[in-house]
C-alpha cells in the first residue's frame, strides 16, 4: 500500500489539510477558514477534525505521520509555534507534542513559507537542485518578508515599518491599487473588483488588459521585488529564486523590471541566477509539509531536514521566495 502523509498549511486565513503520497501526489484536500481569533486550542481542534475529514475520505490510508506547515516565527526542532503575528493567542504552542499524543504518529513542523520552498525543490520549480533550508539560530532564520528595504511606507502586521512583504506582496498591491482608485471611479480597477478593495488578482487582469495604471503598479510592485532580490542573492547566493505565492500568476509580467532591477543592482556575480515562477501554486505549503514525514529514506534523496540540522553553517542553496500567507 502507498504510504501516505497527513499534511497541514496553517495560514492566517485559511487552514488546508491533506493526504499527499510519497511521489508529491495530492490524493485528498479539504480547507476551512482558520478560526485565528480564537486561540490555539480551537485551531488545533480544527486540524483534528480536518484530519478524521480526510481519513474518512480514505479510510484505507496507511498514513505514516504528519507534516504541518505554520506561520513563523516557529522552532521547528523542538516543534513549538512561538508567537506569530497572524494567530491570536499562540504563545509557546508544543504543536508537534499535541498532535503526535492525538495521533500516535511522528509529527514534523516547519514554517510555512520553509514549507513551501521545499515543496517547489523536491517537487516543483526547485527540483534536482542541491540545498537545504537553513534554519539558524532555534530554527528561526530566513524570515525575508520582514527584512527592512525601505524606511517609509505602510506599517507591517509584524508592527514594523518597511518590511519587504509590507511593500512587495499580493497584499500590499492590491492595497496601492485600493488607495489609487474609489468606488465608482469607473476605472477598470474598481470595475473587475465590484467597486470593492482591489486585490491584486485585479490588478494582474487590469494590467493584462493594457490598463495603465495597473501596469504602472505592476512595475512599481516589480521594482521592490527586484531591490527584495537582490539582498537575497547577495545574502544567499542561491543557485535559483523561485517565486511563489499570491503574485506568482502575475510572474509574466512582473519578471521583467524584476529582472532589470537585479541587473542594476546586484554585483556582476549575481546577475545570472535564474529567477523562476513557482509550479506547484497554492499546494506547494502541503506538499512541501507532507514531504517533511515522507521524503527521508527514500533512495537516492537529498538531504532531508533531520541531517540538514547538524549542518549549521551552510549556506541556503534555495532561496524559495514566497509571501508569507497572511491575507
Ligand atoms: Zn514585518
Amino acid at each position: 500500500m502507498t504510504r501516505l502523509a497527513l499534511a497541514f498549511d496553517l495560514g492566517g486565513t485559511e487552514l488546508r489539510g491533506a493526504l499527499v503520497e510519497s511521489g508529491g501526489r495530492v490524493v485528498a484536500q479539504v480547507s476551512a477558514p482558520t478560526m485565528a481569533i480564537a486561540g490555539s486550542d480551537a485551531v488545533i481542534g480544527q486540524i483534528i477534525a480536518l484530519a478524521g475529514a480526510l481519513l474518512t475520505q480514505r479510510p484505507q490510508a496507511d498514513v505514516v505521520g504528519i507534516g504541518i506547515g505554520a506561520p513563523g516565527p516557529l522552532d521547528p526542532k523542538a516543534g513549538i509555534v512561538i508567537a506569530p503575528p497572524t494567530l491570536a493567542g499562540w504563545h509557546d504552542v508544543p504543536l508537534i507534542d499535541i498532535l503526535g499524543k492525538h495521533f500516535g504518529l511522528p509529527v514534523r513542523l516547519e514554517n510555512d513559507a520553509n514549507a513551501a520552498a521545499l515543496g517547489e525543490w523536491r517537487f516543483g520549480a526547485g527540483r534536482d537542485r542541491c540545498g537545504h533550508i537553513y534554519h539558524g539560530r532555534r530554527g528561526l532564520a530566513a524570515e525575508i518578508g520582514h527584512m527592512t528595504i525601505t524606511g517609509e511606507g505602510d506599517r507591517c502586521f509584524c508592527g514594523a515599518v518597511g518590511c519587504f512583504e509590507a511593500v512587495a506582496s499580493g497584499t500590499a498591491l492590491g492595497r496601492r491599487a485600493t488607495a489609487l482608485t474609489a468606488p465608482g471611479d469607473g476605472s477598470l480597477l474598481r470595475r473587475l473588483s465590484a467597486d470593492g478593495d482591489v486585490s491584486a488578482r485585479h490588478v494582474v487582469e487590469a494590467a493584462r488588459a493594457g490598463d495603465i495604471s495597473a501596469l504602472e503598479l505592476i512595475e512599481a510592485e516589480a521594482r521592490w521585488l527586484g531591490i527584495g532580490f537582490t539582498n537575497l542573492l547577495h545574502l544567499y547566493s542561491p543557485d535559483l529564486i523561485v517565486m511563489g505565492g499570491g503574485l506568482a500568476n502575475g510572474f509574466d509580467l512582473l519578471a521583467p523590471t524584476i529582472r532589470a532591477t537585479v541587473e542594476q543592482r546586484a554585483m556582476l556575480a549575481y546577475r545570472d541566477v535564474p529567477i523562476v515562477p513557482a509550479q506547484l501554486g497554492d499546494r506547494a505549503g502541503l506538499i512541501g509539509a507532507a514531504s517533511l514525514i515522507l521524503w527521508e529514506g527514500e533512495p537516492g534523496a537529498p538531504l532531508a531536514m533531520a541531517q540538514d540540522e547538524d549542518n549549521k553553517d551552510g549556506a541556503t542553496e534555495l532561496a524559495g521566495a514566497r509571501e508569507t500567507s497572511h491575507g
